[in-house]
């Protein structure tokens, strides 16, 4: 079968991409010079393919996921020792700070938009966006995505146990929450002092407060398998569906810019084009070649970005009829078949 891979998906068609983003670029920060040379290589390729249409969309982004979850979680180191020293109007700064820095870090896990994102978003990025028609009558539009920035080298994110992010992460939020209910309740009661465990609750996030600076001091990395891979088979799938169209699908390669800060470019997408939903299906490629094909149809953070633009009836993502997670043993999809 494997004499049936287009072309432009042979391994040494893609390692050049991968060595030009990898290499040539290396790192590529969010709303980095190097980002935009990556959105400038991809560009670049698309125009060599012959397509003329290669749209850049703009936007402004943190150049940090910690814009968001450090400002939060220092109002809540602060909160205490502004409760002690306050009196009863510090108890009540401290129990907004508590309370305020919890949501600020809970909207944050579930990819939403703070409140202050336009002080931080001081950033450029871009996402490049290149649409193949269909050769007949389009009766479904496919997105194929993948983004163009990489991570730091975190310890956080993914932690070394994964499976201890999630309770970690609920017990420092309701800890947090604990504290600034237990400091309004004192307010409202008129309770002057500050229990032990209320200390014990607001000495809790200083060590938090500290991994995430020390994260934050990480360098970046090359990100072959984060995201250059898919990039790099994005290119190859363009180049294929260049020669070979589709029937009824109009696919739309979307490469983000600044999808480690929080999905930046994604949303900003959603927000300037809010494609329909109906008949429109969204694959997002990430982490290829880090081992067996794995897929979810189901994603707490970008169900949470497409619900919300449900909701506010601007367009999005359909649900998948049988949402679940699962590895699939096909060595590839034959683009052809699928019509
Ligand atoms: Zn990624």
């Amino acid at each position: 079968m494997l004499d049936q891979f287009p072309d432009s998906l042979h391994p040494d068609r893609l390692m050049t991409h991968m060595r030009a983003l990898c290499q040539d670029i290396g790192p590529r920060p969010s709303t980095s010079p190097q980002e935009r040379q990556a959105a400038e290589y991809v560009e670049r390729t698309l125009r060599q393919l012959g397509i003329a249409d290669v749209q850049e969309q703009p936007f402004k982004s943190q150049a940090s996921f910690g814009w968001i979850v450090i400002p939060a979680t220092a109002a809540g180191v602060l909160a205490m020792p502004i409760a002690w020293l306050g009196g009863q109007w510090g108890k009540l700064v401290g129990s907004l700070l508590l309370l305020g820095g919890a949501c600020i870090v809970r909207s944050a896990m579930l990819v939403r938009t703070p409140f202050f994102q336009r002080l931080i978003a001081r950033g450029n990025s871009q996402n490049v966006i290149v649409q193949i028609p269909p050769t007949g009558q389009a009766l479904r539009r496919v997105f194929l995505v993948g983004h163009l920035d990489t991570q730091k080298q975190r310890f956080l994110m993914p932690p070394p146990r994964p499976e201890t992010s999630k309770p970690i992460n609920t017990l420092a939020l309701l800890a947090a929450a604990l504290g600034g209910i237990s400091l309004l309740a004192d307010v409202l009661l008129n309770r002057r002092r500050i229990a032990w465990w209320q200390g014990v609750l607001g000495a809790g996030l200083v060590p938090s407060l500290a991994a995430l600076l020390f994260d934050e001091t990480q360098p970046h990395i090359e990100g072959a398998n984060d995201n250059a891979t898919a990039v790099s088979i994005l290119l190859g799938v363009v180049e294929a569906l260049k020669a070979q169209p589709l029937q009824h699908t109009e696919v739309t390669l979307l490469f983000t810019g600044c999808e480690e800060v929080g999905c930046v470019g994604m949303e900003s997408y959603l927000e300037r084009f809010a494609p329909p939903k109906e008949n429109t299906y969204w694959i997002d490629l990430e982490m290829v070649g880090t081992g067996n094909l794995c897929y979810v149809t189901r994603h707490q953070l970008l169900e949470r970005i497409f619900s919300r633009f449900r909701e506010g009836g601007v367009g999005g993502a359909r649900r998948s009829p049988t949402p679940g997670i699962g590895r699939c043993g096909q060595r590839y999809v034959d683009l052809g078949r699928s019509g």
